[in-house]
């Protein structure tokens, strides 16, 4: 009746009730040599029992009671314990393959519904998450992007920074906040930094500022999605100044018309621009809004830097005296952040970029729900099967040289060559990210 299948490890007694397993256990073979001397004479000097948490047996959680032996040395009277070290962690009380299970599960399972089922508490549980964490992230060695994007992104109710690869889209790291100290640590320890010639980013000071300070040799972008949706909140500033003159069912519908008055012109269907006419008739304000953040987004449109800029100068002096505090936090950007901004016209991002970042913000939080931030972010970079990683490319060279080699040696049939390039790990593809998570396969 061997139910625990544990190598040298008798079962004596097995008692179960309702959710758990009580298994008393002996090792049957005692230890042949004392550990300090090496003398084979030994007598036994006690017993103790401890207790070892194990996998669950029948979905109940199992306690491996040990009957642990202590011993005596005959020849030089030192006493120790009998050993358990190849089945059990003895620094958690628990067996090694319990501690393998709870590093597997605590990347894809919340940290108390493990502790419920294994009979583990919670501490315990993290700490394991963390060593295995640090073990698995000094293996991994994702690439130093050559243009990176630093965004941020609402996740478990607070803003992250998010780092990415623009030019692979991938996701790259995730920080645990945006502040200044925060971002120039990570970027310090970044391997060969010196190769990042181009950083996308909000209008966040702090990013600046850090990468100013730790990649001197970058050109700062702030890409034209992220300065274009300014214009929306301003758009979204004037809507809800609006809302608090009017009733209940007026401000309902504006509600429910909301995208209407976000979408672009050209998009609109006619009964949308039949909607749009209504409101700007009764609310002519709506109608001068709309126009400023139509006319702003033809900004964006323009084909060159030149042509942009003087059409930006054009815009401003469309804005109203009425309309002036809705814009401002957008016109005080566009001069605060005016090389970053037009640096867009050298270096813009591509739509599929921006598109899977954007699907990750909708989606992201689907995966939050009793996760801490520091799980979830390993859970993400460091699960496998979402990665973009490539092979090393085929060395014909190498297979060349090893012939050369071979023929001074006796032949053989199969020769292992080793590659000389190592495969690269780009990061998280951001694109099977968002269909992992929408799959609930994360
Ligand atoms: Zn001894």
């Amino acid at each position: 009746m061997d139910i625990l299948n544990l190598s040298n490890i008798q079962v004596t007694k097995i008692q179960e009730n309702e959710h758990d397993y009580a298994i008393s256990a002996v090792r049957p073979t005692p230890p042949l040599f004392c550990p300090e001397c090496g003398f084979s004479d030994l007598k036994k000097f006690g017993k103790k029992q401890k207790l070892y948490m194990d996998l669950p047996i029948h979905a109940k959680r199992v306690g491996i009671f040990m009957e642990q032996q202590r011993f005596q040395c005959r020849s030089c009277q030192s006493t120790f314990r009998e050993q358990y070290e190849d089945v059990m962690d003895e620094r958690r009380f628990m067996t090694k393959r319990l501690v393998d299970f709870i590093e597997k599960q605590s990347l894809k399972r919340t940290f108390v519904s493990l502790s419920e089922e294994l009979g583990v508490d919670e501490k315990t549980i993290r700490s394991i998450f963390r060593e295995y964490v640090n073990r698995l992230e000094e293996q991994v060695r994702i690439e130093t992007p050559q243009w990176l994007g630093i965004d941020e992104i609402h996740i478990l109710s607070k803003a992250r920074c998010v780092i990415t690869n623009i030019e692979q889209r991938t996701l790259v790291d995730m920080l645990t906040n945006r502040n200044k100290e925060t971002v120039i640590r990570y970027l310090h320890h970044l391997e060969n930094k010196k190769r990042i010639r181009y950083v996308t980013m909000d209008m966040w000071n702090p990013y600046r500022d850090a990468v100013k300070e730790v990649l001197p040799q970058a050109k700062i972008i702030v890409d034209k999605f992220h300065v274009v949706r300014m214009a929306n909140d301003c758009l979204e500033t004037v809507r809800k100044q609006l809302r608090a003159d009017l009733t209940q069912k007026q401000r309902r519908q504006l509600m429910h018309d909301r995208f209407v008055l976000l979408k672009r012109n050209h998009d609109l269907t006619e009964r949308e621009i039949l909607l749009l006419e209504v409101w700007s008739t009764q609310y002519p304000i709506l109608q001068q809004v709309y126009d400023l953040k139509e006319g702003f987004y033809k900004v964006w449109d323009s084909e060159s830097k030149t042509m942009a800029k003087v059409r930006l100068e054009e815009w401003k002096k469309g804005i109203t005296s009425e309309l002036k505090d809705a814009f401002l936090p957008l016109t005080k950007a566009l001069k605060n952040w005016e090389d970053e901004i037009f640096a867009y016209f050298d270096h813009p991002i591509t739509n599929a970029y921006t598109e899977s970042l954007n699907s990750l913000i909708r989606v992201i939080n689907r995966l939050g729900r009793g996760y801490s931030f520091e799980a979830l972010r390993a859970k993400i970079l460091l699960t496998e099967g979402v990665k973009k990683k490539t092979k090393p490319s085929y060395n014909r060279q190498a297979f060349v040289e090893s012939r050369m080699l071979k023929m001074m040696e006796a032949p053989l049939f199969y020769n292992s060559i080793s590659n000389y390039e190592s495969p690269k790990d780009f990061g998280v593809d951001l694109e099977k990210l968002v269909q992992w998570i929408e799959e609930d396969k994360l």
